[in-house]
This record gives structure tokens, C-alpha cells and sequence, in this order.
């Protein structure tokens, strides 16, 4: 009861206030920020306890599935029948070291909230993406990245993490305590446990000035090697190819500068409406040559003169800015292909020839760079890569989801010829076979999962399409005994390849 009038109070603040909140269209369906994935669910509960979402693991016999933010585009949080955990209502801060520079903080706190805690010691996080709504513990499952220079998956930066298991147990991990759980809760996409808590790394709020050179995009790899790669100063680095003709590259880098700012807000203010970038981008979408005016006009003008900022101002753009209006026929949804940096010239002229032939509607490509994990099991950057993060509009009818399905597994077949891999918190267009030739650890991961959560209590649609556990791979086979005994973690550690 308490719990279905907490979700219609959310609906009606989001009515009210005018835009939405990704999550429940309706008082039993989880969705996320695309609106195309409904998934209706048994119960929605938001615990704000540890001991509260260990009762409910312990308690509740069925499956669960486990939302953060809901920002993941293809039902990555949720799967039918499950009590669904809406974890946004853990979200203290546990405890903050201004002198370590470190912070713990509960899982369901958004690095917003975490900002505007740090700041005041001029202090900002070490690694996060380009948006601040987005929770810790989504951000995790993920193990996202965002345009920092000389840094990779937010793995990077965390030092340890609490996780609830199947069982009940509360657990902590590290690289060296419980490294199995670490390297597999990380990037793992809630299938192995609730990651509840997290001890991250900070890193000092500078002022950043603004840089910006345009180039062909065939100048690109040499002009990040030579002159961002190396740079001591750079702290956000990306690189914005243009749709329609994808040779275009504006490199946009932030420097450490003790220049005075010009933008005195040391947060990006949260505005009540984002009528013009809602407005911008409706135009770059919809209006015949919108794209070229934007490359032309708009951005020429947007990126000229000096831009100083704190870094925690430009750390902290709001999602909303990108909300359209409706997303009944159409929504915007991102996709991320990753290169080893050295076959970044291959796989640029590949993604071009796809989006034309296809003319899909990409508004923008940016790209990235990322160092190599640090040995999560579902690691996306094995080596060093460059991420192609692609936003684009597409329609919501079947038909055209199936043709952006069509494309993704061209994009993803051109990806994987490269040595690369794709991205999973988007749309589960990928084969079996793509996604096993793009994570080669993925039977490590299920094997772990097969121990920690032997009944597939921790479900969502990303692991119920790639994850098959034994009683379910085949009818034909006798269902094994179902396991009483809890894994050690000798068991775990034997099926476990660091
Ligand atoms: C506009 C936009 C911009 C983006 N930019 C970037 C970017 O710059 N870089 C990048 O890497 N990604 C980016 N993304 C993707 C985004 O970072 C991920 O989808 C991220 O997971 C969102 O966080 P969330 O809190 O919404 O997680 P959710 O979508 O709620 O959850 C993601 C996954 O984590 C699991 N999960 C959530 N909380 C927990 C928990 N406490 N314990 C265990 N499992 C949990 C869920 O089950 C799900 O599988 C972007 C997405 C959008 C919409």
C-alpha cells in the first residue's frame, strides 16, 4: 500500500513537473529513460536500509530485479515477475575523508547529490559519465566512464564495495578482499548481488579552460597521440564527429588553467525547463538540413571565445537538458562501440558507411578514451580503446525498431572485426554469438553467477536473453538437484580467473 502510493506520488510530481521520470508508467511496470522497454513487474519497493533490502532478499522467494536511476535503455533493470528494487532510496553518505580524498556513500545516492557535498572541499569525483542524475550503483553494475584523460572504466576509482548475495549476506570487496565479487559485481549488471555501499576515489575540483580545434576525421588518432595523450594539463577530452558525412572531427578539450572563470557557478544550476536544447535538438533531428546548420552555425557560435569553468561545473549537466518533449513516436537512445585505438581510422569509415546507408538519424557521435580495466570480468576496455558513443533518434514503431536492430548487428559484426566490443547498458540487439565474441570472460561471469546465485534469483532482461542457467539451457536435460549448500569462497575462488 505504502509502496503504491509512494509510485503514484512519483507520477504525479513528475506530471507536475512537467518532464519524465524514467521509471514507472504505471503502478506495476518499470520502464526506463526511452519508454520502450515496459516490463511489468510483481511489486516495486524503495528500501532505505541495508538491513531493510537484506530482509527482502531473505524474505521474498521469488526473483528480483534492481533499478537505480533507470537510465540503462533496454531493460537492463528489470524482468517480469520480480519484486523490483528501486534503489534510489538508499542514498546517504556514509562517510566523506576531504583528507584521503575518498568518499563511501550508499548506493542509490546520484553523483549529484555526492557533488554537492564535495565541492565544498573543492574536491570532485574521479571518474563519473557526462551526466549527474545517473546513481552510483547503476553507475557501477555498468562500470561507466566519462571524458577524463588518462582514465577508463569508473572501476578505476573505487576502493571497495558492500554487496548483498542471494543469501542475505552482507559481504565487502576489493581487488583484494573477495576479488571474484569485485571484478564480477563491477560491470556485472545487478546479476550477482545489490552492490549497497561504495568507497570511491576523489580527485581535486580545478578550473578547467575550454580548447577546441576542428578536424578531418582521418587527423584525429594522430593529433589525441600527440597532443592530448601526452598533456599534463588535459582533464576532459572528447572528440564530436558530424552527421551527414562523419569526416569532421571538433576535438573539445578542458585544461587545467589558474585563469579566473568565466562562468561563476561552481555547479551547473538545475533549471526548471530546458525548453532550448529540447527545442535545438528537435530541430537537429527533425529539420531537413538542420544537421549541417548545426555544424556550421550553431556550434562555430556555441564554441568561440574563452570558457573557463570549475571541473565540477562541467562534471554536472543534467539529463533533462536532452528530454524531448514526447517519446510516444519517437525517443532518443545512445549506442557505444569501443576500438583499440590503433584501428580507430578502420572502424570510423565503417560506422559512417552503415549510418548512410541505413540513414539512420544519428544527432551526434563522440568520441572517448579509455585505459584498460583493471580486470573486471565483463570488461569493455581490455586494452586501450576509443569509445564511439552514439546518440540518435529513432521511431518506436516495430518496424523501426527492427531496422535499428538491423544496423546495430552490422555495427556490432564491423565492431568485433576491428578486435573491439559494444556497449551493454542499451538496446539487447546483439546475438548470442556477437555478445560472446565481444565479453570472451562471459562464461566466467555465469559460472560465478552459478555459484553466488544458484536459483537466477538476480534477474533483468539483459542477463535472461545471454545468461542461460543449467535448469533452463535445455529440456531435454534432467534438472540437476537443486544445491542446499551455500558456495565457499574456495568454490567461488576455483571457478574464478582474475
Ligand atoms: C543521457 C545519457 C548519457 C549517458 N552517458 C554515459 C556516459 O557518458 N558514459 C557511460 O558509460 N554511460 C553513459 N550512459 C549510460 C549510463 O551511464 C548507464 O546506463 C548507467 O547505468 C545509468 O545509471 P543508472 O543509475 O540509471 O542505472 P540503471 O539504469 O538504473 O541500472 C543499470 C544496471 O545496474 C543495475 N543496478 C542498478 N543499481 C544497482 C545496485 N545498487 N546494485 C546492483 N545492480 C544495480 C541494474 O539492475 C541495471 O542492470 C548514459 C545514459 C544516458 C541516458
Amino acid at each position: 500500500m505504502l509502496v503504491r502510493s509512494l509510485i503514484l506520488t512519483s507520477l504525479v510530481f513528475a506530471i507536475l513537473a512537467g518532464w519524465a521520470i524514467p521509471v514507472i508508467a504505471g503502478p506495476t511496470i518499470v520502464n526506463d529513460v526511452t519508454q520502450i522497454n515496459p516490463i511489468p513487474v510483481d511489486e516495486v519497493v524503495v528500501p532505505k536500509t541495508v538491513d531493510e533490502i537484506r530482509e527482502l532478499v531473505r524474505t521474498h522467494h521469488g526473483p528480483i530485479s534492481i533499478g537505480g536511476g533507470h537510465f540503462s535503455m533496454g531493460g537492463q533493470t528489470a524482468a517480469e515477475q520480480t519484486l523490483h528494487l528501486d534503489m534510489r532510496g538508499l542514498n546517504r553518505i556514509v562517510a566523506f575523508s576531504p583528507e584521503t580524498k575518498t568518499i563511501t556513500v550508499e548506493a542509490g545516492i546520484t553523483w549529484r547529490a555526492i557533488q554537492e557535498t564535495i565541492d565544498h572541499k573543492n574536491l570532485s569525483l574521479k571518474i563519473m559519465q557526462s551526466y549527474s542524475n545517473f546513481t552510483v550503483g547503476g553507475s557501477l553494475s555498468v562500470n561507466v566512464h566519462g571524458r577524463y584523460v588518462g582514465q577508463g572504466p569508473l572501476i578505476g576509482s573505487v576502493k571497495t564495495i558492500k554487496v548483498v548475495l542471494a543469501d542475505g549476506q552482507l559481504v565487502e570487496a576489493s581487488p583484494t578482499e573477495r576479488p571474484e565479487l569485485f571484478f564480477g559485481c563491477i560491470g556485472g549488471y545487478g546479476g550477482l548481488g545489490i552492490i549497497v555501499e561504495a568507497t570511491l576515489e576523489l580527485a581535486d575540483n580545478r578550473k578547467v579552460e575550454r580548447s577546441v580545434q576542428a578536424m578531418p576525421v582521418t587527423a584525429y588518432k594522430d593529433f589525441f597521440f600527440q597532443t592530448i595523450r601526452p598533456s599534463a594539463t588535459a582533464i576532459f577530452h572528447n572528440g564530436d564527429i558530424y552527421p551527414p558525412a562523419y569526416d569532421e572531427v571538433v576535438s573539445i578539450t578542458w585544461l587545467a588553467t589558474d585563469k579566473p572563470v568565466t562562468v561563476e557557478d561552481r555547479l551547473m544550476p538545475i533549471q526548471d525547463s530546458y525548453w532550448f536544447d529540447q527545442l535545438s535538438y528537435f530541430w537537429l533531428s527533425e529539420i531537413p538540413f538542420g544537421k549541417q546548420f548545426r555544424e556550421q552555425v550553431i556550434d562555430p557560435l556555441r564554441l568561440r571565445g574563452e570558457a573557463v569553468v570549475w571541473r565540477n561545473y562541467e562534471a554536472s549537466y543534467d539529463v533533462r537538458q536532452l528530454e524531448p518533449r514526447s517519446r510516444e513516436t519517437s525517443t532518443y537512445v545512445l549506442e557505444e562501440y569501443f576500438v583499440p585505438v590503433q584501428r580507430f581510422d578502420e572502424f570510423a569509415s565503417k560506422m559512417a558507411e552503415i549510418f548512410t546507408r541505413y540513414q539512420a538519424n544519428i544527432m551526434n557521435v563522440s568520441i572517448r578514451h579509455a585505459v584498460p580495466d583493471r580486470g573486471s570480468v565483463m570488461a569493455w576496455a581490455r586494452e586501450e580503446v576509443f569509445a564511439f558513443v552514439v546518440y540518435y533518434k529513432q521511431g518506436t514503431a516495430p518496424h523501426e525498431k527492427t531496422t535499428v536492430g538491423i544496423w546495430t548487428r552490422e555495427l556490432i559484426d564491423a565492431v568485433l572485426s576491428v578486435g573491439g566490443t559494444y556497449y551493454l547498458p542499451y538496446q539487447l540487439h546483439g546475438t548470442d554469438e556477437q555478445f560472446h565474441r565481444a565479453y570472451p570472460r562471459a562464461r566466467e561471469w555465469f559460472a560465478l553467477k552459478q555459484q553466488l546465485d544458484p536459483d537466477n534469483r538476480f534477474r533483468n532482461k539483459l542477463w535472461d536473453k545471454y545468461y542461460h542457467p543449467p535448469v533452463m539451457s535445455s529440456a531435454a536435460m534432467p534438472l540437476p538437484a537443486p544445491s542446499t549448500a551455500e558456495p565457499t569462497e574456495r568454490d567461488v575462488k576455483k571457478n574464478f580467473k582474475p
